[in-house]
């Protein structure tokens, strides 16, 4: 097989109107770091504009580019490893659509990975640009939540936006979990890992894929699949709890011996609610890992490819991949001159 010098991975959702100048800078991106022997893996992930056109019209243009389009809206992080899976380059960047991240950073990454003899480098935002103070609020403390209850050191303020070796990429790829928190992951994966400092830009066009409720998943999926501690908060709750009851036993006690008899109506329901809430709270974040080991029972594929236009060279280990995907080229080219 061969193995271009570098592939660059870029999940795509609705991004019809950043494609073409995404395509313009990390061509040139790469171009200036490797020359000709690369390969731009994009990855339409069912989205509802014209990208999946736009992708085909690319990759009819510039054999370097691969278009792969998945068979519905699978989620960032699925995307991704599908565009992961299926690219086969020896050097792996990783990188947003909407051009917040720099695609000409590349060069002083590549450096840093030379230099350093590392096997990632990840980009850790040192500032982010048209973003609201909620969406960087929640982002900053959900980094420092993250890092008290792993296991797993997840390095602060880091995307996605990484490069990657080979052998880094192909552990990352041994880990068969439908959740994935990917940034986790390719720590928890080892080796040497440098951070790389840099500032995230505005998007190009269009809003943010991530409103609050998918934001919330991600970071149920990054708590429950790098601790357990939620587990074990059962038990210290209950502890603590006891240690509540037996004080509250002697205050009963001591009222009764002194006459003064306990009464009322109004702490009696403040208890049964706070604590009714707890423990729902607590089944709650048993029902999370539960329900994450039912869905990983079923052991479904990760993602399902409809179609890919231009040369793959990978296939497909984590999703499914049925014959016959591979649109011939002569085809896109047809298609596009209409
Ligand atoms: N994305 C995707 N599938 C989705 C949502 C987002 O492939 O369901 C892609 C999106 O096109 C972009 C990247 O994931 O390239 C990050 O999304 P976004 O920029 O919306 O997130 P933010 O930067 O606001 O966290
Ligand atoms: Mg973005």
């Amino acid at each position: 097989m061969h193995r271009p010098a570098l592939s660059v991975v870029v999940p795509c959702y609705n991004e019809e109107a950043t494609l073409p100048l995404l395509h313009a800078r990390v061509s040139a991106a790469a171009r200036a770091a490797v020359g000709d022997d690369h390969e731009i893996v994009l990855v339409n992930d069912g989205s509802r504009d014209g990208s999946w056109a736009a992708m085909q019209a690319l990759s009819a243009a510039d054999r370097r580019v691969v278009a792969i389009n998945l068979s519905r809206n699978h989620g960032h992080q699925l995307a991704l490893t599908a565009g992961l899976d299926l690219c086969s380059g020896q050097q792996i960047l990783v990188i947003d659509a909407d051009l917040q991240d720099p695609p000409e950073l590349l060069a002083d990454m590549r450096a840093a990975m030379a230099r350093e003899g590392a096997d990632v480098v990840y980009a850790v935002r040192r500032k982010r640009d048209g973003e609201t103070w909620f969406k960087k609020a929640t982002a900053a403390l959900f980094y420092r939540v993250l890092d008290r209850v792993t296991d797993t050191p997840i390095p602060l303020d880091t995307g996605d936006f990484r490069l990657m070796t080979r052998r880094a990429l192909d552990a990352l790829l041994a880990l068969p979990e439908q959740a994935r928190f990917i940034r986790g992951m390719v720590a928890w994966v080892g080796f040497r890992q440098i951070p790389f400092a840099y500032d995230r830009a505005e998007r190009h066009a269009g809003e943010t894929n991530y409103p609050l409720g998918k934001m919330v998943r991600l970071a149920l999926d990054a708590v429950t699949g790098f601790s357990t501690a939620p587990l074990r908060w059962a038990s210290h709750l209950s502890v603590v709890l006891a240690a509540c009851s037996l004080l509250l036993l002697f205050y009963i006690a001591w009222g009764y011996f002194s006459g003064e008899r306990v009464q009322g109506w109004t702490s009696t329901m403040l208890v049964v609610v706070v604590l009714s809430s707890i423990q729902m709270f607590v089944l709650g974040m048993i029902g999370e890992y539960l329900g994450r080991l039912y869905i990983e029972a079923k052991r479904r594929p990760l993602y399902l490819v409809a179609d890919i236009a231009g040369q793959v060279h990978g296939r497909a280990t984590l999703g499914f991949q049925a014959e016959g995907t591979r649109i011939p080229d002569a085809l896109v080219a047809s298609e596009e001159r209409v």
